[in-house]
């Protein structure tokens, strides 16, 4: 396959960034992933528009939508891929001068690749999580390249069987280490609000859009720990796992470890808006 960097579209082995680059030295930089479906970008604006958000947070200059859509564009074409995860990566750039403090002005370093996913049409089986402190910072809305938290959180998570950890501060659910969660309790779904301790997911997005089109009751109010028992349905969102029941938090089984009625509907629900997209 090829890749993208710095203007030029290079085979893996070539693509090379220095290492006085600012992501490599200080992790000073953001990125953004798309999901391709049958050679066209899903929910692609919504991920631009994110992207922007990150790099407007962290003041390394951006380009114009225009930029970014056909980098999109040639990406696929250049793979020819039909099914695919668009990875856009930018850090602040190179400097000579080794200071956390960047210097002057830097010419960031944007780096982009796709890789190819698997299409699926099924419901998942229900997955086991496992719930951890959530050690990362307070700027998690910031899709940053700084992962250490989420790599150690999910290291965790793989010892203990699990898919991911789901996150907590304090004893409210906040997101997973690479996915937001969502609780049924009652007939209504709860999700962690929208603020700077979880990144807005594109995915949990379109689910709160097709959860209002199904007219099922829906609140941003994160949910606590001690009602983790009493859950009907339990299941987490993002890009490359779509809408993943989850059957288990570490010994709590949630609604007899099976696929609920509101989850399944979602997963119907989504699998659908994917079909449109095709057509
Ligand atoms: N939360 C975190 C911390 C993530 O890293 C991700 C994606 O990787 C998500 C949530 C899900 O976001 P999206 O639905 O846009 O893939």
């Amino acid at each position: 396959g090829l890749v993208y960097l710095n203007g030029e579209w290079l085979v893996p082995e070539q693509a090379k960034v220095s290492v006085f680059d600012r992501g490599f030295l200080f992790a000073d930089g953001i990125y953004e992933v798309i999901p391709v479906y049958h050679g066209r970008p899903f929910l692609a604006q919504y991920h631009l528009d994110r992207l922007h958000r990150s790099l407007a947070a962290i003041a390394i200059p951006d380009q114009p939508d225009a930029f970014w859509q056909s980098l999109v564009v040639e990406l696929i074409d250049r793979n020819e891929m039909q099914n695919g995860l668009i990875y856009f990566q930018v850090t602040r750039g190179a400097e000579s001068k080794r200071s956390h403090l960047p210097q002057g002005p830097v010419t960031p370093t944007i780096f982009a690749s796709i890789s190819p996913l698997e299409l699926h049409w099924d419901t998942p089986e229900p997955a086991k999580v496992v719930l951890c402190e959530d050690i990362r910072w307070l700027r998690c809305d910031i899709k940053s390249i700084s992962l250490l938290g989420n790599i150690m959180l999910k290291q965790y998570a793989q010892q203990q069987a699990a898919i991911e950890p789901m996150l907590h501060r304090d004893g409210s659910v906040t997101e997973g280490a690479s996915s937001n969660y969502f609780a049924v309790k009652d007939g209504v779904i709860f999700t962690a609000p929208r603020d700077n301790l979880i990144l807005p997911g594109i995915t949990r997005m379109w689910v709160l859009e097709l959860a209002q089109q199904l007219k099922l009751p829906v609140r941003e109010e994160a949910f606590h720990i001690s009602e983790l028992a009493q859950l009907d349905e339990l299941f987490l969102t993002s890009s490359s796992r779509e809408v993943q029941p989850i059957g288990q938090i570490d010994d709590i089984i949630i609604g007899n470890g099976r696929c609920g009625p509101l989850t399944q509907k979602l997963i119907e629900a989504f699998h659908e808006s994917k079909r449109a997209h095709l057509a």
